[in-house]
């Protein structure tokens, strides 16, 4: 950029800094800028246009189109060219927008008259705001320089609307951040409850746009690049080189922390008057725009890692971010793009009252976690992170999977009616603790409980649980970032059976793969991850980590019984090596003078159709099964469970299925095998009554599910209910669902 356009746009941005300084209500501001932009360009027109709503463009302000369209005109996200712009979070720059597609005709503008047209997204950090634009009478694009400098302008923009600079005054809008919004998203977890907005990663506030001192601002981030580069460089340093994909991120860290183009345009954006800060978020912002559209996953990738590396940069500068011992608010929701199981894990139980994500999954690992701590969890929050505030008041409804910020009276009396509600609900269940799952015909069902952490046991004997039907051990596996020792996990496993008490823990060996990766073994490049090369496939083919595991459970059983089951097992031929290996253990531990269990109990979980179909001898052969139901659930629709697009097509309760649990226990019914069902379906009411009324005596599922399957099973005759749900099957139903719950509703 030559010096004489630098020079003209730090001049812009100094008066830009005036009319700021200058207090005046927002719409005066506006004005004031768009007077400033439009002399300063030498151009007939200059507006501004901001979102009044998600999805409405309002023109806030402007010079050379009529003033009383001022207010008045309003686009819609991608209508008309002001509309496109900041759809696509793009420039248009044309001499003719008149024959442009897209282009919209607003009488009450009297716009017709201009032919060029220049409008440039006034976005955030990737969120846009609004659009800034120019237009002149002669057909001419506008040059490169002049839309550099636009951007530079839109930049300090959007800051000051973030800052709420521009709110106030007749028909003005009203200030960001203040408005209370509902984010719809899935529930990860039930529950509801009101807290404060805690920000996993704090929003990073500019408050200084704009710089009449670039040689400062220069210097200020040369300085903070050297100090990016050496956290970088320390961070290559820590990691160790088997962590292949780790160091790979890094290596593209330190590219780019080294990249002089992006250091270049860090430099020119300063030297036109902005910032430090300003300058890193408006590269932010064009990386982040880039990512949106970029459809190669591995330039996508790299924007990421750029987009990260900003971040850094910008708690660099600022001394802003999650280390800023920020206060933890009373009742603390907690609200993320996504998180790992390891950093949620930090928080610690108990701290957190509440999680909701932009992103994450019904099946991740960080769902788990939040279903140990039984807190409300609400997935794909879109857009939260950008519209909350630390501190701001949420309403997290983990049933309806929905997030209240900062909600109105209406709202906020509904959902203390509903907390009540669910109390009340709770104080019932806390009633049935210590009352047996026996329905109205006898039949009792026992109630496990599914665990994978130390954090979940407590929830034993307060939930009613006669013990744990699933322990899921990756999960120790899974918040590390090393490869456990066998006495840690034999000292971890024997302190779960210790809080136990006696009662019966079922530990399932590791199933990793799929979308459970640990980050210290190597990634495997597999099409189809969750059919590939996974728990016991893997164990089997890689001994050493399950002959360790087998071990240290063995350990921790010390003379204690001892239950064991393997995962994602096809065939008997899996499960037969399975057991060998788990002989073969006991038999070292034997002849090295270690204490067996008193009694052993080796089973398999029944998750693919192909062993439902297994031989006789098979169901004679395993000392009990467990259908884990939301792998089987998978397979049998061919529906990947994560995928919330697919998942949610397809019930339990369809005829089919419950055709193929039907076959599941009567074999084992004739094989004498006891049988269980672990998937999260044994934790809904409806499918559990289900699932009791086909025979299946033993249900395991989240802690917080026992009371409302407990309450429901104690009101109804299974009898009964299987005679329902066979009519239904013999009329053809698809699914027994509504004849199930035509007839739940009846019960008295
Ligand atoms: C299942 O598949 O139903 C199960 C209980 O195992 P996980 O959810 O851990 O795969
Ligand atoms: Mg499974």
């Amino acid at each position: 950029m030559p010096d004489r356009t630098e020079s003209e746009s730090r001049k812009l941005l100094g008066r830009l800094s005036a009319v700021m300084a200058a207090t005046s209500v927002g719409q005066t501001r506006l004005d004031r800028i768009v007077q400033l932009i439009a002399t300063s360009m030498r151009c007939e027109v200059c507006s501004i246009y901001l979102f009044r709503d998600a999805d409405t463009l309002e023109l806030c302000a402007t010079v050379g189109l009529k003033a009383e369209a001022v207010h008045q005109t309003r686009m819609r996200l991608g209508e008309g060219l002001v509309g496109r712009t900041a759809r696509d979070r793009a420039v248009t720059n044309t001499a003719n927008a008149p024959a442009e597609r897209g282009f919209r005709y607003m009488p009450e503008t009297g716009e017709e008259r201009f032919s060029s047209f220049c409008g440039v997204p006034i976005q955030r950090l990737g969120e846009v705001l609004g659009v800034l634009v120019v237009q002149s009478r002669a057909a001419r694009e506008y040059t490169p320089d002049e839309v550099y400098a636009l951007e530079v302008v839109a930049m300090v923009l959007a800051e000051m609307t973030e800052l709420g600079a521009f709110t106030g005054g007749e028909g003005g809008l009203s200030p960001r951040h203040q408005r209370p919004i509902t984010f719809r998203g899935l529930s990860g977890q039930e529950g509801a409850v009101a807290g404060r907005v805690f920000l996993h990663e704090p929003r990073v506030v500019v408050t200084n746009p704009i710089s009449d001192d670039p040689d400062r601002e220069l210097q200020r981030l040369g300085a903070s690049i050297e100090r990016l580069r050496a956290q970088v460089d320390e961070m290559l340093a820590g990691t160790p080189a088997a962590d292949g994909e780790e160091v790979g991120v890094l290596e593209a860290y330190r590219m780019f922390a080294n990249s002089r183009s992006w250091l270049r345009r860090m430099e020119e954006d300063i030297r036109s008057g902005l910032s430090a800060e300003a300058a890193v978020e408006k590269e932010q912002s064009h990386a982040r725009s880039r990512m949106g559209q970029a459809s190669d996953p591995y330039l996508r990738d790299r924007l990421h890692d750029l987009d990260d590396l900003s971040n850094r940069l910008l708690r660099i500068l600022t001394g802003q971010g999650r280390d800023t011992g920020a206060a933890m608010p009373d009742d603390p929701v907690l609200v993320a793009r996504n998180i790992g199981p390891g950093e949620l894990l930090e928080y610690g139980k108990g701290t957190l009252k509440g999680i909701v994500l932009e992103e994450g999954s019904v099946g991740s690992h960080a769902a788990v976690v939040a279903r140990a701590w039984a807190i409300p969890l609400v997935i794909r929050a879109s857009g939260i992170v950008t519209e909350a505030l630390n501190g701001d008041l949420v309403l997290v409804d983990g049933e309806q999977g929905l997030a209240h910020l900062r909600p109105d009276d209406t709202v906020r009396k509904a959902f203390e009616d509903k907390i009540a509600m669910l109390a009340r609900a709770q104080e019932r269940y806390a009633d049935l603790r210590d009352l047996p799952a026996q329905s109205l015909c006898g039949t009792v069902v026992g109630l496990h409980m599914n665990a994978g952490l130390m954090a979940d046991l407590p929830s034993l004997p307060s939930s009613g649980a006669e013990g744990v039907g699933l322990f899921r051990t990756e999960l120790q596996f899974l918040v590390r970032n090393q490869m456990p020792r066998r006495a840690e996990l034999s000292a971890l496993y024997a302190r779960v059976m210790d809080s136990a008490k006696g009662k019966r823990v079922a530990f399932r060996t590791l199933d990793i793969g799929s979308d459970k990766v640990l980050s210290y073994m190597k990634p495997q490049d597999e099409p189809n991850p969750a059919m590939g090369w996974r728990a016991i496939r893997l164990g089997l083919d890689k001994p050493g980590v399950l002959r360790m595991q087998l071990q240290a459970l063995i350990r921790a059983a010390s003379g204690r019984p001892l239950t064991v089951m393997f995962p994602f097992v096809a065939n008997p031929g899996e499960f037969r090596l399975a057991r060998a290996e788990f002989n073969k253990a006991l038999e070292r531990e034997s002849i090295l003078g270690h204490p067996l269990p008193s009694q052993v109990e080796v089973g398999a979980m029944l998750e693919t159709p192909s062993l439902a179909f297994a031989s006789y001898a098979f169901f004679r052969e395993v000392d009990f099964l467990s259908v884990g139901g939301n792998d089987l659930k998978q397979f049998f629709f061919a529906a990947d469970r994560e995928n919330e697009r697919v998942r949610r097509r397809y019930d339990m309760l369809e005829s089919s299925f419950l055709e193929l649990l039907s076959g599941i226990v009567g074999r084992c019914a004739s094989a004498g095998t006891p049988l269980s069902f672990c998937g999260e379906d044994a934790g809904r009411p409806v499918e559990a009554v289900a699932l009791a009324a086909m025979g299946f005596r033993q249900l395991s599922m989240r802690p917080a599910s026992i009371g409302p399957v407990k309450s429901l099973i104690r009101r109804v005759d299974l009898k009964e209910a299987r005679k329902v749900i066979d009519d239904a099957r013999i009329r053809g139903d698809e699914s027994v669902r509504p004849a199930l719950t035509e007839w739940l509703a009846r019960q008295p």
